[in-house]
């Protein structure tokens, strides 16, 4: 059964009075021959966001694996190394500088959401309480996951990510062969680090950053023009 949306990202502006890094955005023109084929996230102003090689070389992803016991900690950590690793091949294919760093499941204290006043910290973590999952993300109720950007209002620089799993009302799976009725958290993760990294909803079913995906469903491998959006983007970055 099809029967939830994947995921939805949602920008917040950041209004701290963060300097605008020298170089903010891309200072020449920036050759992406496919980029019909997928969906740059752009902030309330229209300015693309992005994780700026100035600013960091490997993106940090820390894993808060708390809610409900099952899958159990290792796993949910495990789930997100997988898929950290999926975009890091990516990655590595085009020999991008940029790639994903796991933290770790014992990220720092206060690190979800954004700092205004200090580090931030990129993390996963999981929600198990339905009530305050849809009071907390009304638009996303249905949702699998979300992931939260912060970017630097007129650059588009990215400072913080925070993805969120929907346990309040779906359960997630580990197996390897996904279980029916249960989320596939690999899936979900790999999809949501494809927010995290700046991308929206592609229109190409078949691709990770497709806004859909049922219960009982593994979509854990990039499609090709995933991969594509990826190398495009940060050559440029
Ligand atoms: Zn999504």
């Amino acid at each position: 059964m099809r029967l939830a949306l994947i995921a939805v990202v949602a920008l917040v502006g950041c209004t701290v009075s963060e300097p605008i890094p020298e170089g903010a955005g891309l200072t020449e023109a920036c050759p992406r021959p496919n980029e019909i084929s997928y969906v740059k996230t752009v902030d309330d102003s229209g300015i693309e966001t992005f994780w700026h090689a100035d600013d960091v070389s490997c993106i940090t992803v820390y894993t808060d694996p708390i809610g409900r016991a099952s899958p159990s900690p290792a796993e949910k950590h495990a789930a997100v190394q997988r898929s950290i690793a999926t975009w890091n091949a990516a990655a590595e294919g085009c020999v991008l500088a940029l790639c994903l760093r796991d933290g770790g499941s014992n990220p720092p204290a206060g690190a979800v959401g954004h700092n205004t006043s200090g580090a931030n910290a990129n993390v996963v973590t999981f929600i198990d309480d339905r009530g305050r999952w849809e009071s907390t993300f009304p638009e996303a109720a249905s949702a699998f996951g979300i992931t939260l950007i912060t970017s630097v209002v007129g650059s588009g620089r990215m400072v913080d990510s925070d993805i969120f799993v929907n346990e309040g009302r779906f359960a997630h799976s580990v197996a390897s062969e996904t279980e029916a009725g249960k989320a596939d958290l690999e899936s979900v993760i790999t999809h949501e680090l494809g927010h995290l990294l700046g991308f929206d909803h592609t229109q190409t079913a078949l691709a990770v950053m497709f806004d859909s995906l049922g219960t009982g469903v593994a979509k854990r491998s990039l499609h090709p023009i995933d991969v594509t959006g990826l190398c495009e983007l940060y050559a440029c970055y």
